[in-house]
């Protein structure tokens, strides 16, 4: 009895000096409001009536393109006029905006982002503002080889190169443009770079089961991420979008299991994240499939997009929640634009579905070259 009665007293006492003269004290006795604040302060403000949090931005920089792939403009698309995108500065002061309310993400997509001039200046106006952790790049690697190196240098977090096809000809039918050597050139240079690189390829009614095999033969020797992803709407011309994309992620995963059966899941690489992912066993790579079409991922979407012509999107599928540009250009503060972002968020849609539905006929002409993808 006499060891408890000491034992309890120590105890007690430990837990007094511990309570009560610990330096950091305050913080527990703070009034509960000022302690409330604190917190709300450190919490991110985009969260959406499903209780997303919003972390990501995609940003496209361009309209342009140097190719014009089949699923995504035709020939003869009018580009918008400089003056409707948004100015490297425009950008900036959105993007520190942006990360004042949470996002911690930026992917910088076009059109063709290195068909804008100032490509450069604006990933190096990017990776300084503050609380913007990551930026990324997505790119079709006509003129990207160039840049590689300014590239590590800044700490570009990751590059997707958008290539459909490993071989000269089908490249020339889906781009229609004869730039598969300089393609390759950029895919080797990026290989070769310190920047995680991942491959994008939309698959169409032109490819085969054999494209599928030969550039998931890419993953063999090569510590690169290749994802296959199901064909979206969004090529310009309503009376071309397919209905359903004839490669559909079960589809493609059944094809890649013909031929690997030893297929291993590797799950998603994080819970926002849209690739779900597999290995050839010994194989150095990875593969993915991006259910776009599908929408299997939006339960978990993270992401908002602002178009070249800074129109904000809360959903890929939506037609357009707030013209930044114009707010930008109307001599709007900061606090109206924030009051604008967070606004959009709190009306952003359950799901793809649901945005597509809503925005059905406003949207019909989109191509992805303006959404940024
Ligand atoms: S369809 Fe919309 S909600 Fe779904 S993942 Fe894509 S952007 Fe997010």
């Amino acid at each position: 009895m006499r060891t408890i009665m000491i034992r309890a007293t120590v105890f007690f006492l430990l837990y007094y000096l511990v309570r009560y003269h610990n330096p950091k004290n305050y913080v527990i006795s703070r009034p509960l409001t000022e302690y409330s604040s604190a917190r709300y302060a450190m919490q991110p403000a985009l969260i959406d009536p499903y209780g997303r949090h919003i972390t990501y931005l995609r940003l496209s920089v361009t309209d342009r393109c140097n190719l014009r792939c089949t699923y995504c403009m035709g020939e003869s698309i009018r580009f918008l006029p400089k003056s409707k995108l948004l100015t490297l500065e425009e950008i900036v002061r959105v993007v520190q905006i942006c990360a004042q309310l949470g996002i911690r993400k930026v992917r910088i997509t076009g059109g063709e982002p290195f068909m804008r001039n100032e490509i450069l200046a604006i990933l190096c106006a990017l990776r300084s503002v503050e609380g913007i952790n990551e930026v990324h790049i997505t790119t079709n690697g006509v003129r990207i080889t160039e840049y590689i190196r300014a590239l590590e240098e800044l700490g570009i977090a990751s590059v997707n190169l958008s290539l459909d096809t490993f071989g000269a000809e089908q490249f020339a039918t889906l781009t229609r443009r004869p730039v598969f050597g300089t393609v390759m050139q950029a895919f080797e240079a990026l290989l070769a770079s310190s920047i995680p690189l991942n491959v994008n390829a939309v698959l169409t009614h032109h490819h085969t089961a054999d494209d599928i095999y030969a550039m998931c033969e890419q993953t063999r020797d090569n510590p690169l991420c290749l994802r296959f992803i199901e064909e979206m709407p969004f090529n310009g011309n309503i009376r071309e979008s397919p209905a359903a994309p004839y490669w559909t992620h079960t589809k493609i995963l059944s094809t890649m299991r013909d031929r690997y059966p030893q297929l291993q899941e590797l799950g998603r690489s994080h819970h926002a994240a849209t690739a779900e992912l597999y290995k050839v066993p010994v194989y150095q790579g990875t593969l993915g499939i991006i259910a776009g079409f599908s929408r299997t991922f939006c339960h978990a979407c993270n992401r908002l997009r602002i178009t070249a012509q800074g129109m904000l999107k809360t959903c890929l599928y939506d037609s357009g929640a707030v013209n930044l540009r114009m707010l930008l250009r109307s001599g709007a503060s900061d606090s109206d634009i924030s009051s604008a972002l967070i606004s959009a968020v709190r009306q952003r849609f359950r799901n793809g579905f649901e945005a597509e539905q809503a925005s059905q006929r406003a949207s019909g002409f989109e191509t992805m070259s303006t959404i940024g993808g």
